[in-house]
């Protein structure tokens, strides 16, 4: 039976991240394939920020403009999700992809000598009644991506984890209309609520139970124990990321926690624990924005392709060793 075409590197994830180790490596003169589900993070967003020389870009029309330039320098692009993953660098690597609806036909089977995880992260959010359709609109989490859209509004901290604090901290410095809503949080402690308070910012205990709507817009919560709703304009809310646990458990690749969600700890080299799989962007860093992914990936694949020279040399130099050693045999 054939084997399929054996790719330098195969990414996983075509973002920001994916997209940029694509560009470095197409480049590079490499061989390379990205297989992408096409659901980037900041998708329901209406532009991507604080991005120098793409300010406010679509996250979409952003992606586009990537996938044109990687395909410049030859890289293959394919709508696809990868279902499972295994193999070594010794061995070469064996992907499955599941071909997204109304793409092109594709292989099932993708192998290369290389990886690259770059598959993002998933925001878990909180199961209140409205939230998740205002997600990524006026339901934010980050002030940077968002806080400039939304500054001098009434906006509301949604606590749901040990972060809230510095959320309300952060936060006050676009508006100074800022209340917390504990939800489920125990209340602070008396000198965090001074802390607060010094600036204004309002502290309410309860249960959310829905976030309000009028015309397209957020217009408020209902908290339980209170009988009008919390007028509002926007609301921050942290959310916890998972990673996509097929992938990284048929690779065998180490994950770790921080307060913010899971992601899979690299080096320097952007190496994960396994040899020849290397990782950037949201997956490697749940605090990571657009330019920083995109940092991220061109690093990537930079290392990825000087690792594969490494390979390449040392394989040359041992051939040459031995052909060396044949001549200088007796005959
Ligand atoms: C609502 C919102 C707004 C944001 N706004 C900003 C902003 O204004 N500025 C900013 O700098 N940052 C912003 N961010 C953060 C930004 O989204 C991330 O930093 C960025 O998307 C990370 O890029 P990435 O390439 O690592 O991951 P992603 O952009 O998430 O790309 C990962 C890609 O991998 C694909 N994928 C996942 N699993 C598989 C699989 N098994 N097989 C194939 N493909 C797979 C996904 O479908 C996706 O296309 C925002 C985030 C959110 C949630």
């Amino acid at each position: 039976m054939n084997q399929p075409h054996l790719y330098d590197v195969a990414i996983i994830g075509g973002g920001a991240a994916g997209l940029s180790a694509a560009l470095t490596l197409g480049r590079a003169r490499r061989s390379v394939v990205v297989l992408d589900a096409g659901q980037p993070r900041n998708a329901p967003a209406a532009g991507a920020h604080n991005l120098l020389g793409n300010e406010g870009i679509a996250p979409l029309d952003l992606l586009a403009r990537g996938r044109d330039e990687a395909r410049s320098y030859g890289a293959r692009i394919v709508s696809a999700t990868v279902t499972g993953a295994s193999g070594s660098a010794a061995e070469g690597f064996t992907l499955t992809t599941q071909p997204l609806p109304a793409a092109e036909a594709t292989p099932t089977t993708i192998r290369a000598r290389r990886v690259v995880l770059a598959s993002g992260a998933v925001d878990t959010l909180p199961q209140i009644e409205g939230l998740a359709e205002r997600w990524g609109r006026d339901v934010i989490h980050c002030p940077y991506c968002h806080g400039h859209e939304v500054r001098d509004q009434r906006l509301a901290v949604l606590a749901t984890g040990p972060m809230w604090l510095h959320q309300a901290k952060l936060i006050r410095q676009w508006t100074d209309d800022v209340t917390v809503l504990l939800d489920t949080q125990d209340a602070p402690c008396d000198e965090d609520r001074a802390t607060l308070e010094s600036r204004g910012v309002r502290i309410i205990a309860g249960r959310v139970e829905q976030i309000l709507t009028a015309d397209d817009r957020l217009t408020g919560v209902r908290v339980a124990g209170h009988a009008a709703p919390l007028p509002l304009d926007a609301v921050l809310v942290g959310t916890r990321l998972r990673i996509d646990s097929a992938l990284v458990d048929g690779l065998g690749i180490a994950t770790e926690q921080n307060p913010m969600g899971t992601f899979v700890p690299v080096d320097i080299q952007k190496a994960t624990n396994v040899p020849g799989v290397f990782a950037a962007g949201n997956v490697t860093n749940p605090g990571s924005m657009v330019a920083s992914a995109m940092a991220d990936g061109v690093m990537a694949g930079a290392l990825v392709n000087m690792n594969l020279i490494d390979e390449e040399f040392a394989r040359t130099a041992q051939a040459a060793q031995t052909v060396v050693t044949a001549s200088a045999e007796p005959a």
